[in-house]
């Protein structure tokens, strides 16, 4: 049986950077560039008042209250043909472009209007340049402004739209399938008859897959008959990833490696020293990444944070795959009472610059409710079993601590 990290390690290996393709700017939210961005304009493209107020000659307020002729206004969107001369003002709003002349802006709420009109009073001297944003200062036509491998968060969007590019090359999402095993499983809107349940896990995946950045597909519920799984996993094997629930543990009816090794999937392991989550598979063909995942609610979601989710964000093209590791103080003492490393359901609060962590009273990899109360894991290494409040211990923050 490998360990966590020898597993992370094959999973990465297995995982191939995803195509290239070109997208509009509103539907790219969470991908990462695949092009180096150049700027086409000089920001700001003149200079600029960053202040509502008055265009002047800095030298001509050292001694306040200075009276200035006020010689037009310069809304934003105009260009102004005119210059300022000594004894001379504009008045001018924000975004602006400072006329010829005029060194510095005063901001109106320094000036005041004189009784006879057409003047303005200067009430506070200002320094050189003051208020004025000078033309490139942001960047400059021809700078590389963003870098293949960032990742486009609302403000990078923003930097495209500065440098007018409406479409942009981004890793491709992948297509990620989602095939749910078991004969025992009904869908949502039936009632479970004796002996069977409710499919949860297809639902909790599709969210992951969703929040992860990638495309869902659902596949449905498939039988653990040999010939329904062939069918539904060779459907599932046209995704860049698929992801099977159930099937994969000792039991009798436990198929999906057979039917994998049958389409001569490459496995890379199938046993990981994790609680909960060991009897986990990972394979490939060339075009398509499989996890095999246990069919216990919680195992299924949990590998999906430590392994999927990182094979996922690689062929995005994220440098940072993992979810959040941070040192924690443990509230509340709890045992780990097994040889393998476990991730248990925490909820994690971050208070005076400190983490807290406490695990979550559970029954265990099928108590769906105490698992929806966490937000994060706390990380219990193999060689150690007893976990004493006020202790430090690795906590990894899934994507639900940021929203709660
Ligand atoms: P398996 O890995 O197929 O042996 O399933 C392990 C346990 O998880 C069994 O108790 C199943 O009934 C349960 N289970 C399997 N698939 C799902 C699912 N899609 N939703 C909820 N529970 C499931
Ligand atoms: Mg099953």
């Amino acid at each position: 049986m490998i360990s966590v990290e020898e597993a992370l390690t094959r999973t990465l290996q297995a995982t191939t950077i995803g195509a290239i393709e070109t997208t509009d700017i509103l539907k790219a939210l969470g991908c990462v560039l695949a092009e180096d961005i150049h700027s086409d304009i000089d920001m700001p493209p003149f200079d600029k008042s960053s202040m509502d107020g008055y265009a002047l000659r800095a030298g001509d307020c050292k001694d306040v209250p200075a009276i200035l002729k006020v010689v037009g206004t310069i809304p934003a969107g105009a260009y102004p043909e005119f210059s300022v001369k000594q004894g001379e003002a504009a008045k001018i709003m924000t975004g602006a472009p400072s006329p010829a002349g005029a060194d510095s802006v005063q901001m109106v709420e320094n000036t005041g209007i004189p009784a006879d009109g057409g003047c303005v009073s200067i009430l506070e001297s200002v320094g050189l340049g003051k208020h004025i944003a000078l033309r490139g200062e942001i960047m400059r036509a021809g700078n590389t402004v963003l870098a293949t491998g960032t990742y486009l968060s609302p403000a990078v969007v923003g930097v495209l739209a500065t440098v007018g590019k409406h479409a942009v090359k981004v890793y491709k999402r992948p297509q990620v399938a989602i095939l749910v095993t078991g004969d025992e499983l009904v869908e949502v809107a039936q009632k479970p008859a004796a002996g069977q349940i409710r499919n949860s896990n297809g639902y909790t995946l599709y969210h992951q897959v969703l929040a992860t950045g990638a495309v869902p597909r659902m596949l449905g519920v498939v039988s653990d008959r040999m010939d329904d799984l062939r069918a539904k996993i060779k459907e599932g094997l046209a995704s860049d990833i698929l992801l099977i629930s159930g099937g994969v543990s000792m039991g009798e009816f436990d198929f999906v490696e057979d039917v994998l090794a049958e389409y001569h999937v490459s496995i890379y392991y199938d046993k990981i020293n994790i609680k909960p989550g060991k009897p986990t598979v990972c394979g490939k063909t060339e075009r398509t990444l499989i996890f095999g995942l246990p069919g216990n609610p919680v195992s299924a979601s949990t590998i999906f944070e430590i392994f999927v989710r990182p094979a996922i964000r690689k062929t995005m093209g994220f440098e940072k795959l993992h979810n959040l590791l941070v040192q924690a103080t443990l509230a509340a003492s709890f045992a780990s009472k097994t040889a393998r490393t476990s991730y248990q359901p925490a909820t994690t609060t971050f208070r005076n610059g400190a983490f807290f962590v406490t695990p979550v009273p559970s029954k265990g990899s099928a108590d769906v409710l105490a698992f929806a109360r966490s937000n994060s894991f706390v990380i219990a290494p193999a060689d150690q079993s007893e976990f004493n409040a006020g202790g430090q211990v690795e906590v990894m923050l899934r994507f639900d601590f940021w929203q709660q």
